[in-house]
């Protein structure tokens, strides 16, 4: 009896490992179709430089939803878009199409776009880069790569000469998710990141928490100051974090207080009402299209 439970087991995991590997199999022939078919859109959330109150740009989050209705979450598809390869042309896509976004936003504001490590791996990058700021007329300026620490766990001489050919290029550079993955500290004297964003983990509901996070924040500005580069805590959704991050020194802030990751038509309506002055509003405001 006792090995027949064991073989019981034994199938459970299989099937579910089955189960798992033709789940994201299915994901990836529909992720496929989903570039034809229209079925990715980019979402723009506001980035605000918190002296001014003032919008400085947007960072640009991909959306999926699915013909039916059904929505997928970049958590959920963009590993599996990682492992298959199918970041390359979706990352083209995001790239071509956030520059046509930043083109109808005109020349005050940025647009941020987020690059995977194998998307930046890529030799192509700099030409699809080029090519896309050239056919959109912006200043290439205006783009922003946010790219994570992942990038450094690969320590070949590419990695950084990648960076400089980026830089070159004549874009922004943004370390994204700053605390949370692989240490970058030796990097951030060689890549030329223009800004860190401060992971949420560190801000959201850092102010009730004990004042280990207010630490983290504190150092993090320290560090980028000293470097010469701009601070965004993401995951900003309170009063209360808001005031802590302006406190510790944070140049700008993005999260749920100053508005949800919206449609190009939100975002056209709100620099059009308000010229890019936004307010604290709090997270229950507004929702997500
Ligand atoms: P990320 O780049 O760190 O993006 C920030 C995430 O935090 C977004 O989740 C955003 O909706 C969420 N967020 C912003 N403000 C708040 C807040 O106040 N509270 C809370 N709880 N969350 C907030 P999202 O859009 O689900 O994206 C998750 C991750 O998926 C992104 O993290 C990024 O790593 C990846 N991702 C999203 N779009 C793209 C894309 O176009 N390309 C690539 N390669 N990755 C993407
Ligand atoms: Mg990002
Ligand atoms: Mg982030
Ligand atoms: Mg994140």
């Amino acid at each position: 009896a006792a090995k027949d439970a064991g073989r019981g087991v034994y199938r459970f995991y299989a099937d579910a490992m089955h189960n798992q590997a033709s789940e994201r199999k299915a994901i990836e022939d529909a992720l496929r179709d989903a570039l034809a078919r229209d079925e990715l859109t980019l979402l723009y959330q506001p980035i605000v430089d918190v002296k001014r109150e003032h919008v400085t740009g947007f960072e640009a989050l991909i959306r999926w939803r699915r013909e039916g209705g059904e929505m997928i979450s970049p958590s959920k598809f963009i590993p599996i878009a990682e492992e298959s390869n199918l970041i390359i042309p979706i990352g083209e896509w995001i790239i071509r199409t956030a520059c046509a976004t930043i083109a109808r936003l005109g020349p005050g504001y940025r647009v941020a776009v987020n690059v995977s490590p194998r998307q930046f791996a890529n030799e192509k990058l700099p030409a699809t880069i080029l090519n896309a700021v050239a056919a959109a007329g912006i200043a290439p300026g205006q783009l922003e790569l946010e790219i994570t620490e992942g990038v450094f766990l690969d320590e070949s001489p590419e990695t950084l000469e990648m960076f400089q050919k980026l830089k070159r290029t004549g874009v922004r550079l943004a370390l994204d998710d700053f605390g949370t993955g692989y240490s970058a500290l030796g990097y951030l004297k060689k890549a030329p990141f223009d800004k860190i964003k401060i992971d949420q983990s560190f801000v959201l509901g850092a102010a009730d928490k004990s004042s280990m996070n207010a630490a983290i924040i504190s150092s993090i500005v320290g560090l980028a100051s000293a470097l010469d580069m701009e601070t965004t805590a993401e995951g900003v959704e309170t009063h209360d974090d808001l005031a802590l991050v302006r406190a510790l020194g944070c140049s700008h802030v993005q999260g749920y207080i100053y508005g949800r990751p919206m449609a190009i038509e939100a975002v056209l309506a709100l620099l059009r009402e308000g010229g890019g002055r936004v307010v604290a509003r709090g997270f229950k405001s507004a929702r997500e299209p």
